[in-house]
């Protein structure tokens, strides 16, 4: 088992601030669901995970603490996982992108 990073959609919904998007360093690691918080009846979107392409480098942890302020992010064993959204789950559609979550997670 391994560490990856996981969202809290609740607190990440309650902003728009997406800054963690630009800082992970592997591509299409962190997306942004223009619709993840409004399902919950939260004001915005919210970032996700595509755990099977996190290296756990915990940057984005860092990132949502110290910049954004909002401590969304933890990092998770990838099997303690409640739901995660994987690369083969994933839709890329123009302006957002949609994740299907899966569980469990295939470790
Ligand atoms: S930095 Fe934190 S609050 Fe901002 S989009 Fe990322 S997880 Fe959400
Ligand atoms: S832990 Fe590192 S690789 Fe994983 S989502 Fe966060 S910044 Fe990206």
């Amino acid at each position: 088992m391994y560490l990856v990073a996981n969202i809290d959609v609740n607190i990440c919904a309650a902003t728009s601030c997406k800054l963690c998007t630009q800082y992970c360093p592997e591509a299409n690691t962190i997306l942004y669901d223009e619709e993840a918080g409004k399902e919950k009846g939260l004001k915005y979107g919210a970032a996700y995970v595509a755990v099977d392409r996190c290296k756990g480098c915990a940057q984005c942890v860092w990132v949502c603490d110290n910049m954004a302020k909002h401590h969304a992010i933890k990092m998770e064993m990838i099997d303690q996982i409640e739901q995660a959204a994987l690369t083969e789950n994933i839709q890329y559609k123009e302006k957002t992108t949609k994740a299907q979550l899966t569980k469990p997670v295939p470790a």
